[in-house]
């Protein structure tokens, strides 16, 4: 995943930091004997500016829940910078709005239950289970994510211990250990995103405020200096597009570019 952004973000425009990388693949063979890991940055995980889309108040005005990849990921950006961007409003919002407009995890009964859910499958994962010798009427469960879970009894403590065997413990079956006859049972864990995903919270506005946008872009993009550069594109894309300065450019330059013309994508 994180490799398929790169090598995106690297096609579209290099981003200023990028120009400082180390590019093994441009050096000639053997100048470097080791592999380089670079501190992963913020903008590692960010889409490139130029996948912006064009119109920005349809995507604005959708539904968040029904937003395909990049739809989503400007939908949650955009909303996240402008509610930030906001300071004069920010005190005065709760929580659970606060939340929301940035894009994050209400805290509500269903998303403790997930946690709840999670941490312990966490714990499942990483440390022996312990617990009553499983049997026919009372299995050991196995909880998996997948269709199957790779297994080891011990058979027990003292006495009852014996060498670890490694079973393929799959759903559907019950598995009884060759050496102690413990039982087995295989459970799927399932995750109800979808309880999360959607403000059905009464008490949570879901509508985007154009309004803040454009105080946000007037509040940081004064001037010479456009402080704010998502900011920037969007309220020109809600206008219609090449309309606030160095935007006629900057669309004509990705169109041009788009259409197989010659040139890079730099920030403008
Ligand atoms: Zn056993």
């Amino acid at each position: 995943m994180l490799s398929a952004f790169r090598a995106a973000s690297r096609a579209f425009a290099p981003s200023a930091s990028a120009v400082f990388r180390p590019r093994t693949a441009a050096l000639p063979l053997g100048t470097r004997g080791y592999r380089h890991w670079w501190k992963v940055l913020p903008e590692d995980f960010e889409l490139p500016q130029e996948s912006m889309p064009d119109d920005v108040t349809t995507l604005m005005k959708s539904n968040p829940v029904d937003l395909g990849f990049v739809d989503s990921y400007w939908y949650w950006r955009i909303r996240a910078e402008t509610a930030i961007l906001d300071p004069e409003n920010l005190p005065k919002k709760s929580y659970k709005q606060l939340a929301r407009d940035m894009g994050l995890v209400v805290v509500n009964q269903e998303a403790e239950h997930m946690m709840g859910i999670i941490e312990l499958y966490e714990y499942l994962k990483g440390s022996p289970m312990i617990g009553p010798f499983g049997t026919i009427e009372n299995p050991v469960l196995i909880p998996s994510v997948t269709t199957e879970r790779i297994v080891g009894c011990t058979g027990g403590t003292g006495d009852d211990e014996h060498m670890i065997l490694f079973f393929r413990c799959q759903e559907g079956f019950l598995y009884r250990c060759g050496e102690c006859d413990q039982v087995f049972m295989h459970v799927r864990v399932v995750y109800e995103h979808e309880k999360l995903w959607a403000a059905r919270d009464p008490e949570v506005s879901d509508v985007f405020d154009f309004k803040l946008l454009e105080k946000g872009h007037k509040m940081w993009n004064e001037g010479e200096m456009a402080m704010w550069d998502v900011g920037y594109k969007a309220q020109d894309a809600v206008l219609g597009g090449r309309v606030l300065p160095g935007m006629q450019e900057y669309r004509d330059h990705l169109d041009h570019i788009a259409s197989g013309g010659a040139g890079t994508l730099t920030p403008h």
